[in-house]
């Protein structure tokens, strides 16, 4: 469109529609926000606003707009929608503007950027993250570094990570939003899943720059102290480079200030549990596998926290729990002194729950966006802190005396700020009347003016009825005439001639009077000067806060840790949970161990505890090594020694659970939280690897099987001696026999040249066999109770192999006909007499076991083809022995037929051959029977 032909108003909004960039431009008009031209027609798609349209003529301009208080509830929309928004305000009281009224873009908003309590989780963490990944030959190829930052409430961290391992932080993490360099080549959509990627120009990713933004933001001359190199060839400068990226772009978009955002944490992963992001699903750590729920996972059984900084802060201690002993014990000194000492934790949380989130308050104060509530919920805040700190003086652990000496009471910030505020605070500064009485004595006179005001009114009402005889006349005020007399038609004849008329209506007419007038503009001029001064009171308490931003952040970091480690002892108190002992050696020796969440979704007293005894094997001879199996009456004999602890039994018994709880009370004691079990000694881990189930692989398009196999890759190839690792039915995924000599060659590689502790459920008994072999490998399989054709699942971890699958029986369990477990059964029998007939190695494959085998298979049963051969067989020479063990050798009947050569042959010998070949076929045990 030329620019000859725009209204001024059109000119102005082109420039804001520039620096709105790929955002949707919200023009504020009046009392609304409007969007035009494809903004507009964007918005009417996808957040179902009307489109109008604006200087109709031949050139109609499409339009749609919502009333300004709908802000929050439209931007919630837009971002849902996946687009981002640019807000362009009035900057100038319109009133005082001389022609057009001035506007700028004030802020972007975007899925990372933002600050609104309306918008936010405020349970959550919103990150927005950047990731530099190395393209040139000059950084080590092998890292990539990223930053986030909650904008929300100013945390901000900067890392590196190897590249290979990149979807760990980033799912761990789980930013809203993710920076990306232009030039970078595509992403995984294994990390983005879920995430709002934004490119950005390859400068902003540059190291000159991110040093120059971040020196200039933290007005500081180098970043040494924030714990990073000044090499530039160093690996931090990735880390740095993505903070720099990060903070450029929050400068681009806030353009607020950005005070809160005081200190970039460098942050070390060597510190933390890894946890991958396959496993992290699999353990449902923060959110379910079924419906992606928080609900149901272990943030959800974890969290007893009474203030959103602690449920925020609770979840970043799961995503990544420590491997230092000490700084573990710290924690769990804290949590125990909080269960030992119950009145005062109870107290603690009473005192808490008053509290606001003054984390997200903070970044609203720091960004000139706190209305007068958001300071008086500081204040509110503060005035908690005393009893808190109270309550916490006196504690012995060293984590509560920190955490008490970094309380800071700020009462020179508390004090004004109840004094100022009135109690019932407005959500904007537009109408005053948030400064208390008595506060500011010119604030008083203002106020008194305007009450007395009424009085005045009042009067010269009264006054007025009385001099013309018209009883019924009334002082309204209205935006356009301001003040009025009223008089009804039937009164019209006694109306003064000085009176002078404004407007008709039907039963009555309106007049004004200078006096009215005169009194009108004191009135108004003194109203404007209350909100002038009460906004001016406000923007003071506002900097005040501000100005003390650290001070108060640092404040809101020791209540959120509080509010954890209280909510920790809660849980351990209620659900009867056990000190865990944490040591660096490899063990994990747990008695009477509880499944956290099940322990709390079964009925009470059903779920059964069981023990793990288990210890990584040091060298090639094996370490102690212990397992036990559960209580079945009282005490059980201890078993012999493992670090890798092979659990059979049937599907649904329990073994999924059993494992599964060994790595999430691991995980939970090394977060600094008691464990549900009577005793526990945990070895830290520095690695906890959960391949669990292969279920919701094929939503997201991949092979199961493939991924599978790439996430035992990645256990194979990264699991230390120190790591802990769970295997759930691995092999599952292909054929039957497959999958039984991976699982075999896995256990022993895992036994053999990791050591580590293992446990690994199975269905393949097969597998039970390998104790005779491996020195460190235990059976343990779930007790059934059976009788007649009944079975009863026990749950409980005994020493030993598993004789027998009961596939056919949870089938009748779930309801599969009765005739096709009837047929089943049969089958089974006819299997296993094969088999007890002991030559059937070899021979089955070739004389069609192997698909019967499958087809039992599907049940949850095989026919244990492999284990008398296996005692027979030296281990772990070739793959070739394998393939016998299995039964897939070929029939050598094969071999001949391909030999044949058919140019050689006339038709009568060729008859005679195929003769001879279903001769020796017929001989076959298998077939004859058929
Ligand atoms: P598997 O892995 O052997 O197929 P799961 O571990 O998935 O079996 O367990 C199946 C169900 O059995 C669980 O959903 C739970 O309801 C119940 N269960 C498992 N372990 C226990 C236990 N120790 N105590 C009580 N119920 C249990």
């Amino acid at each position: 469109m030329p620019a000859g032909s725009l209204s001024p108003m059109m000119q102005q909004y082109r420039e804001a529609r520039e620096a709105a960039g790929d955002a949707l431009l919200l023009f504020r008009m009046g009392d609304f926000y409007e969007l035009f031209f494809d903004d507009a027609k964007t918005a009417a798609r996808t957040l179902g606003l009307a489109l109008t349209s604006r200087d109709k003529g031949d050139d109609p301009v499409p339009m749609a707009g919502f009333p300004h208080h709908q802000l929050d509830s439209y931007l919630a929309k837009i971002i849902a929608a996946g687009h981002r928004a640019a807000i362009c305000e009035q900057v100038e009281d319109p009133k005082q503007a001389k022609g057009l009224v001035k506007r700028e873009v004030t802020r972007i908003v975007t899925p990372g950027t933002l600050t609104d309590d309306a918008l936010l989780d405020p349970r959550t963490s919103n990150f927005l993250a950047a990731i530099v990944q190395p393209s040139a030959s000059k950084e080590p190829a092998s890292m990539a570094g990223i930053a986030w930052v909650d904008v929300s409430t100013g945390r901000f961290y900067a890392a590196e990570f190897p590249t290979g391992q990149i979807a760990d932080p980033l799912v761990r993490i789980r930013p809203a939003e993710l920076l990306v360099s232009d030039d970078s080549p595509p992403l995984s959509t294994e990390w983005t899943n879920g995430i709002s990627v934004t490119r950005r120009p390859a400068w902003a990713f540059g190291r000159t720059t991110a040093i120059e933004t971040l020196t200039k933001h933290f007005r500081t001359r180098t970043l040494e102290g924030f714990g990073f190199d000044a090499d530039p060839d160093a690996a931090d400068s990735l880390a740095l480079r993505a903070a720099g990226a990060v903070l450029n772009y929050l400068t681009e978009t806030q353009k607020a200030s950005l005070a809160h955002i005081n200190k970039l944490v460098h942050y070390s992963s060597s510190e933390r549990l890894a946890i991958d992001p396959a496993t992290r699903r699999s353990l449902e750590l923060v959110a379910t596998l079924r419906d992606g729920k928080r609900e149901g996972s272990l943030l959800g059984v974890l969290d007893r926290s009474v203030t959103s900084l602690g449920a925020r802060l609770l979840a970043d201690w799961l995503a990544a729990p420590l491997t230092n002993v000490d700084a573990i014990n710290a924690r769990i000194d804290a949590v125990d002194e909080l269960v030992t000492n119950a009145s005062v934790t109870t107290q603690l949380r009473e005192s808490l729950r008053q509290i606001y989130d003054i984390q997200r308050l903070l970044s609203r104060v720091t960004t000139g966006r706190a209305s007068p509530r958001d300071l008086a919920f500081v204040g509110r805040t503060l005035a908690c802190l005393p009893k808190v700190k109270a309550r916490l003086t006196g504690r012995t652990s060293a984590l509560l005396r920190d955490i008490e000496s970094r309380l800071d009471l700020c009462g020179e910030i508390r004090g004004p700020l109840e004094q100022a505020l009135v109690e019932d605070c407005p959500l904007t500064t537009r109408d005053g009347n948030f400064i208390r009485p008595g506060y500011r004595s010119d604030v008083d006179e203002l106020r008194e003016l305007m009450a007395g005001g009424k009085q005045w009114m009042a009067e010269y009402q009264a006054a007025e009825c009385e001099r013309t005889g018209i009883a019924n006349m009334k002082v309204g005020f209205n935006q356009v005439f301001g003040y009025y007399l009223e008089v009804t038609h039937a009164n019209r004849d006694k109306v003064p001639p000085e009176y002078i008329r404004k407007q008709t209506l039907k039963n009555a007419e309106r007049y004004v009077t200078p006096e009215l007038k005169e009194y009108e503009e004191k009135v108004l001029a003194a109203e404007d000067k209350l909100k002038q001064r009460e906004y001016e009171l406000f923007v003071e308490l506002r900097d005040m806060v501000a100005a003390a931003a650290t001070r108060l952040q640092a404040t809101a970091d020791a209540l959120a840790e509080v509010d954890v480690l209280a909510g920790l002892a809660e849980l351990a108190r209620s659900r009867g949970y056990v000190r865990p002992t944490v040591v660096a050696e490899p063990v994990l020796d747990i008695e009477f161990g509880r499944h956290p969440v099940l322990d709390i979704t079964e009925p009470e007293g059903t779920f059964v505890p069981n023990d793990v005894q288990c210890q990584a094997r040091s060298g090639s001879e094996g370490a102690r090594c212990e397992a036990r199996g559960a209580h079945v009456d009282g005490d059980s004999p201890l078993a012999p020694r493992g670090s890798l602890l092979l659990i059979t039994g049937p599907n649904m018994a329990g073994k999924s659970t059993y494992i599964r709880q060994a790595a999430l009370l691991t995980l939970m004691a090394q977060m600094g939280s008691f464990v549900p079990a009577r005793r526990a000694t945990v070895g830290v881990a520095d690695r906890i690897f959960a391949r669990v189930g292969a279920s919701d692989e094929l939503a997201r398009g991949q092979s199961t099987f493939m991924v599978e196999m790439t996430e035992t890759a990645r256990i194979l190839n990264t699991a230390t001696s120190q790591s802990l690792v769970i295997l759930d039915e691995i092999g599952r995924g292909t054929s039957t026999y497959d999958g039984l000599s991976l699982a075999w060659s896995i256990c022993e590689y895992i036994h053999d040249h990791i050591g580590c502790r293992t446990l690994f459920a199975t269905h393949y008994h097969e597998l039970t066999d390998l104790e005779e072999q491996l020195p460190s490998l235990r059976n343990f399989n779930v007790a059934v109770k059976e009788w007649g054709n009944e079975v009863m699942f026990l749950h409980q971890i005994v020493p030993g192999a598993a004789d027998k699958s009961y596939g056919i029986h949870v089938a009748q369990l779930a309801g599969v006909p009765r005739s096709v477990n009837e047929r089943a059964r049969e089958v089974l029998e006819l299997l296993e007499s094969q088999h007890r007939s002991s030559d059937c190695v070899g021979n089955c494959a070739s004389n069609g076991v192997f698909s019967v085998g499958r087809q039992a298979e599907s049940n949850g049963d095989q026919c244990g083809l492999a284990a008398d051969a296996n005692q027979a067989l030296p281990r772990g020479r070739s793959t070739h022995w394998q393939l016998t063990l299995f039964g897939l050798e070929e029939h050598p009947l094969l071999d001949e037929i391909r030999a044949t050569d058919l140019d050689a042959i006339e038709p009568d010998e060729a008859l005679d051959l195929i003769h001879s070949w279903q001769q020796r076929l017929a001989e076959s045990p298998i077939a004859a029977k058929r």
